[in-house]
């Protein structure tokens, strides 16, 4: 299978890393933006919703206390006008006397006693006080001049007198009613009843709610938290505190501002106010809800503290964020896991396809495997048809080429054996006339060597049958035993040579006829023997190798060598140097001949240190003998 190679353009690693480590760091980064922009919005709807929520609750608690407080209020609103209805009243402010002071003192004393109020007193129309509830007291308002009040003068115009103050004499805050008492339409006096609202904050507390009541100042005159007491919910001007110092409303309270850390306007009478705790470090934050209180220029502001809802909001935001996170965590998972997939399925497609067409050219293959077999086969028959035939035809060459050297040899043959034979014809004639003539000695010699000249003819009639002979051109041998019987038939004359034999060759077979072989090699040795007859050191070796498909197999001796005049003759038919009938020489031409019949052939070599080397090269068919030596 081939890649596509566009597909795989190189790219330097640090180049494709870059990049997927940006795009990570980048994801990494959005995905912590998008989480901390979810956890605030989850805190802000959470915040928003539990406002709304407390501020639902809210207005429900405002409206039940802010009722309770103008109750408070307005229990006592008829009690001053109840005086214009006393007689002894109004007599003593048409006509005041020692004993109607009395009189009216122990009225308001007692009068006060049962409503359960700071004080009751009676103004002139001048402002001085002409009885009053506290008379017993030391710090009693009797003969104080309060026409400075704004009660008394409101009620001196006949319009109700409603203040909150802080007592001038007692200090006491208090809530004033004044009423302008009438008498034939007249306004002879004004009835003051002072309030306590004390009870209002005592309430608050016990029931843990925080909330205060500013007056139209915008002065805290109740709260719940002493510390607001007589803070200013608003910036007052300087004329403002000038004013109300002097009107001695608030007594010498410092009346300072009420300074939240924070304040924020959420609707109409609704403001997140936040201020500093009281250890400092930290912050606490209410929902204030205002409502003004009716018949009264004051307002009534309830705080619900934030602190909790904050906290919610916050843990719903951080539960917002990291389920945000955990979702985030679970979708790039599950990319990843579909990117996996995907890329498994990519590559299972991809091996299937490439599997597929594997088995395609495979079946392609064998199918061409299958023709190219038959093909071969049909070569192979063809070819071992025509090798029969070579076989066949090289068979008949060789024979053909024996007898063409048969041929050759003939003439040599005819005067080798016409020379014996005319001696023969000599010797016979001789031997004949040396028995008529009864010489019977000269006879016998004669006979004698009619005899040997008989045996060399036989000898080679016999050598030139063996050569003619047309079998066994293609018979296996063994060279080890070729060697071993070729040196058991020379081992007479061995014995009778010093000679010292090396054999370093392996135990190969070769494509020849045994005998054959035996006979070259007898043919061999003998030369060698031959050459170093006479030497008082007479070494053979026996070198055999290995060369691809062939063996070679020398045979080399220490003897004087050979003639380089000789050396072209020396495979000539009946070249000989050896002396008197000793030679044929036919010994090298008829290995020789052997040897090309084998398919092998036949070399003389002549080595520079002496001595003479015929190698023999002969088809190998098997080496089963590690010893053996392969050629380099
Ligand atoms: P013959 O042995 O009958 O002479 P060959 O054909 O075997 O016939 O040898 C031809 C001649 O080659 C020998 O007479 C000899 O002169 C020469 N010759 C052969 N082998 C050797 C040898 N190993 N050393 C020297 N000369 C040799």
């Amino acid at each position: 299978m081939q890649c596509p190679s566009a597909s795989f353009r190189a790219t330097p690693a640090a180049l494709t890393v870059k990049p997927r480590l940006l795009r990570h760091t980048l994801l990494f980064l959005s995905l912590v933006l998008l989480m901390l922009g979810i956890g605030y919005i989850g805190y802000n709807l959470s915040e928003q919703s539990g406002i709304r929520a407390l501020r639902v609750n809210g207005e429900r608690q405002l409206e039940l206390h802010a009722r309770a407080v103008e109750s408070e209020i307005n229990r006592y609103t008829y009690l001053p006008s109840l005086l214009e209805l006393e007689n002894s009243v109004s007599h003593l402010l048409l006509n005041p006397t020692p004993y109607r002071r009395t009189l009216v003192n122990d009225y308001l004393e007692g009068l006060n006693r049962r409503s359960g109020n700071r004080a009751i007193f009676l103004l002139d129309t001048t402002g001085r006080v002409l009885a009053t509830s506290n008379w017993r007291d030391a710090d009693s308002f009797l003969g104080e001049d309060l026409s400075f009040r704004a009660y008394y003068q409101e009620a001196v115009h006949g319009r109700p007198g409603r203040f909150y103050g802080v007592g001038s004499t007692t200090g006491e805050a208090g809530y004033y009613l004044a009423h302008g008492l009438r008498y034939q339409g007249r306004i002879i006096g004004v009835a003051v009843v002072k309030v306590k609202l004390e009870a209002l904050q005592e309430r608050w507390e016990k029931a843990r709610l925080q909330a205060f009541v500013s007056d139209e100042n915008g002065i805290i005159i109740l709260s719940s938290d002493p510390a607001l007491r007589m803070k200013a919910v608003r910036p007052l001007s300087a004329e403002d505190k000038e004013r109300l110092a002097r009107s001695l409303q608030y007594h010498w309270w410092a009346l300072n501002e009420w300074e939240p850390r924070s304040r924020e306007v959420l609707g109409d009478g609704l403001e997140a106010i936040s201020f500093a705790a009281s250890d400092q470090s930290s912050e606490v934050a209410y929902l204030a809800q205002t409502r003004t209180l009716n018949d009264t220029p004051w307002h009534f502001t309830l705080l619900s503290p934030l602190t909790d809802l904050r906290r919610e909001a916050m843990i719903q935001g951080m539960l917002a964020a990291v389920g945000f996170a955990f979702l985030a965590f679970l979708l790039i998972a599950w990319n990843e896991r579909r990117k996996v997939i995907a890329t498994r399925l990519a590559a299972r497609e991809a091996l299937l396809t490439a599997n597929n067409e594997l088995e395609r050219k495979i079946a392609e293959r064998t199918a061409d495997l299958r023709a190219s077999n038959a093909r071969l086969l049909d070569e192979i028959r063809e070819r071992k048809q025509t090798e029969d035939n070579l076989r066949k035809a090289q068979d008949g060459l060789v024979q053909a080429g024996k007898l063409a050297v048969i041929g050759q040899m003939s003439t040599s043959i005819a005067h080798e054996l016409n020379q014996p034979l005319a001696a023969l014809r000599t010797l016979s004639g001789n031997t004949v006339r040396f028995l008529q003539r009864g010489s019977l000695d000269t006879a016998s010699t004669n006979l004698a060597a009619i005899n040997e000249l008989v045996d060399r003819m036989g000898r080679i009639t016999a050598s030139l049958r063996a050569f003619a002979r047309r079998s066994d051109d293609h018979g296996q041998a063994r060279l080890g035993k070729a060697v071993d019987a070729a040196l058991f038939l020379l081992h007479a004359r061995l014995e009778r040579t010093p000679l010292t034999l090396h054999r370093d060759f392996g135990d190969v077979l070769l494509a020849i006829d045994q005998t054959r072989l035996e006979q070259i090699l007898v043919n061999l040795i003998t030369n060698a023997l031959d050459a170093m007859s006479g030497q008082p050191d007479c070494q053979l070796w026996l070198d055999g190798r290995i060369d691809g498909q062939t063996y070679r197999l020398q045979v080399r001796d220490n003897g004087p060598g050979i003639d380089p005049a000789n050396r072209v003759h020396l495979f000539e038919p009946f070249f000989t140097t050896k002396p008197g009938e000793t030679g044929l020489g036919l010994g090298l031409t008829l290995s020789a001949s052997l040897a090309t019949a084998a398919g092998g052939s036949l070399a003389a070599h002549h080595p520079e240190t002496g001595g003479t080397a015929f190698e023999l090269s002969l088809p190998l068919l098997e080496s089963t003998d590690s010893t053996a030596s392969p050629t380099p």
